[in-house]
């Protein structure tokens, strides 16, 4: 079942430094990047104005000419809590691409005149990639969610994408003590894709620590994607999701999210006094 679990450490470093080739890129140009980035900013933070198809064509760029891509799916709770924590700004600002995941970050660019073409979730563009990955032969890691989850979110993607390399997996309940042995087990795999779900900003700060040690990768933080693709939790129905309600329906299977769902007022309320009103700095920093 996980036969690419037990992939050789001799059959890993073929398929590491070497040419486009090897590392499953052929007939893709691993020179100058094919779309000029769109890059905007909204309260501080970057957004890449791109759609699913040119996000994983941008990551493929990047993982094919051997370089490391830390890839942020920006909802409304981590812009908000951003503008209070200035590191998590300055980490959202490093990362290499940046999708509008949420609605409220998609009506956020709409508001402050820099519309986006829409919303790019972090599962679509997780689907999108392990398809990428299963046609190109790209080895993938799984980190993150509760013991169990991404075993089964790897047996999962591997039927739902025959050939798809999974050269790891591991849960995300370890301590700071074993993030040394983890990070090593990551590094030991050398995958091209590595999906994080640790919860959010823990997943985007573990890559934002750790991805210096890896090489021609695209890492980015899935949240609770492991969870439903493995099957353990629903996603919206997509009579909600086609009307931008996602995180409704997210709440009606999920109902503990309640809580969270209050960043949204406060959220709206921000953007409306920045962009309408012309009010108010983030505390976080000056844009
Ligand atoms: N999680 C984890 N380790 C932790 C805390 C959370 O692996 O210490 C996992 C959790 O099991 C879940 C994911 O991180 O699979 C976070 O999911 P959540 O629904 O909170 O993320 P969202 O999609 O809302 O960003």
């Amino acid at each position: 079942m996980f036969g690419e679990l037990q992939t050789s450490r001799r059959d890993r470093a073929k398929g590491r430094p070497g040419g486009p080739g090897a590392r499953g890129c052929a007939g893709r140009p691993a020179g100058p990047e094919r779309f000029e980035k769109v890059r905007l900013s909204v309260l501080g933070a970057p957004v890449d104005g791109l759609t699913l198809e040119q996000f994983v064509d941008q990551i493929a760029l990047r993982v094919c000419g051997g370089k490391r891509c830390f890839v942020v799916t920006l909802n409304p709770e981590l812009l908000y809590r951003a503008q209070r924590d200035r590191d998590l700004l300055d980490m959202i600002n490093r990362a290499d691409l940046v999708t509008a995941d949420g609605v409220g970050v998609v009506w956020a660019c709409r508001v402050s005149g820099r519309p986006v073409p829409g919303r790019v979730t972090g599962i679509d563009l997780m689907t999108a990639l392990l398809d990428h990955a299963a046609r190109r032969g790209w080895r993938v890691f799984f980190l993150g969610s509760a013991p169990g989850v991404a075993e089964a979110a790897a047996e999962k993607a591997s039927r739902m994408f025959p050939g798809l390399r999974v050269v790891g997996v591991h849960h995300g309940y370890f301590s700071d003590r074993d993030d040394h042995e983890v990070a090593g087990r990551v590094v030991n795999a050398s995958p091209q894709l590595l999906f994080v779900a640790l919860g959010s900003p823990r997943q985007e700060r573990w890559i934002d620590r750790h991805l210096h040690l890896l090489d021609g990768v695209a890492a980015m933080g899935v949240g609770g994607s492991l969870d439903v693709l493995s099957g353990n939790v629903r996603r919206a129905p997509e009579w909600f999701c086609r009307r931008n309600l996602e995180w409704l329906g997210r709440l009606l299977y999920q109902p503990g999210r309640w809580r969270r769902m209050l960043v949204l007022p406060r959220f709206a309320l921000l953007v409306l006094t920045r962009y309408r009103l012309g009010l108010g700095k983030s505390r976080a920093g000056d844009f």
